[in-house]
């Protein structure tokens, strides 16, 4: 076993647990949903090490830890929000844009995000086969207009090497294809998961490689979470982020300057601002877009233009991410 699967088996999964380890005292937290059923608590331990002892608002923390506002039902929040089923012309494959498509790796992930889009996804039907994606290929090598593969899941990075391995193989293999592009947060739970190992798998591909990290906080980028995109630079790789936008947690103009900036140093590109995809379960993350464009306002005052990443929602239906537009300043 590697040293990130080792990670993996030791995450906390109880809320009291993560509690007790930073010295929050549960009674102080009256949202909290100590037993969640429907969609566990995974935090990995290297993730709960930058969060701050003490305090229950912290960003982190607020990223993972069970809410009771998620059993609500509340108006316009549904299990599917982006319609997903309707665009999987073969089980785990999602073609939505042209030229791109999107392959269901996974339904594992080595953090829980409670805002999660996917959360009520059904991975079983999506995936099938003996590791899950013969469909998705053979879906892939009928359609020659997809010259982009983007591994999503889930996290394609909960794969193991042996099977990373082996997909991006059959990848390769399909002539058309000219880009990989992964959609991963596990460098940020779990950045020992970036390994010699897997580092030679993506060296050795003849698809250009795009690694889409998705963080929300520049807590998030500590100095190992770095080293690890440091390494993976090297391949060469393009590094982009892409930030959901969450009510209380980077909800402001500032935190989201210090996280374009903070990937900057860790040499990423800010890409996507994205307006919260309306799941149930999640109306509490939820902003409204008058708020997100002010904030845009905002950042776009402070920033150099290449740091400013691109408010979007998803548009069911639509060709590709929609723009927000937060227009010029006053
Ligand atoms: C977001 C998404 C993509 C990628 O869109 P880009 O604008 O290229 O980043 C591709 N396919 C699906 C289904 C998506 O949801
Ligand atoms: S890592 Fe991504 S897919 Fe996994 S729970 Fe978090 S948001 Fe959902």
């Amino acid at each position: 076993m590697n040293d990130w699967q080792q990670s993996l088996r030791e995450a906390y999964r109880e809320p009291l647990r993560l509690l007790k380890d930073l010295h929050i005292d549960p009674a102080r937290i009256d949202w909290l949903d100590p037993t969640p059923s429907e969609f566990a608590m995974r935090v990995p331990r290297g993730f709960a090490a930058r969060m701050q002892i003490g305090n229950p608002q912290d960003p982190l923390l607020l990223q993972v830890l069970p809410r009771r506002a998620e059993h609500e039902d509340v108006a316009g929040f549904v299990p599917d929000p982006l319609g997903e089923a309707q665009f999987q012309p073969f089980p785990g494959l999602i073609h939505k844009y042209h030229g791109r498509a999107l392959l269901i790796a996974t339904g594992a992930c080595g953090i829980h995000c409670r805002y999660c889009f996917r959360r009520e996804f059904p991975y079983a039907q999506a995936r099938q086969g003996t590791d899950g994606w013969q469909a998705a290929l053979t879906g892939l090598r009928a359609d020659p207009s997809i010259e982009e593969i983007i591994l999503s899941g889930g996290d394609p990075l909960s794969l193991s090497d042996d099977k990373l391995e082996r997909l991006i193989e059959q990848l390769d293999d399909i002539a058309q294809l000219r880009r990989l592009r992964l959609h991963t947060r596990q460098i940020i739970a779990l950045p020992e998961r970036v390994t010699p190992r897997l580092l030679e798998i993506f060296a050795r591909s003849r698809l250009r490689v795009v690694v889409v990290i998705h963080s929300n906080h520049a807590n998030e980028l500590d100095s190992q979470v770095q080293e690890a995109l440091a390494q993976l630079r090297q391949i060469p790789a393009l590094l982009l982020n892409q930030t959901v936008l969450l009510a209380g947690i980077n909800d402001s103009a500032a935190i989201l300057a210090q996280l374009s900036q903070r990937l900057f140093e860790c040499g990423v590109q800010p890409y996507y601002l994205h307006q919260l995809d309306a799941v149930r379960g999640a109306a509490h993350f939820a902003l409204a877009d008058e708020t997100a464009r002010g904030i845009m306002r905002n950042l776009n005052a402070q920033l150099p233009g290449y740091l400013v990443p691109r408010l979007v929602r998803e548009v069911p239906g639509a060709p590709g991410k929609s723009p927000l537009n937060w227009g010029p300043l006053d």
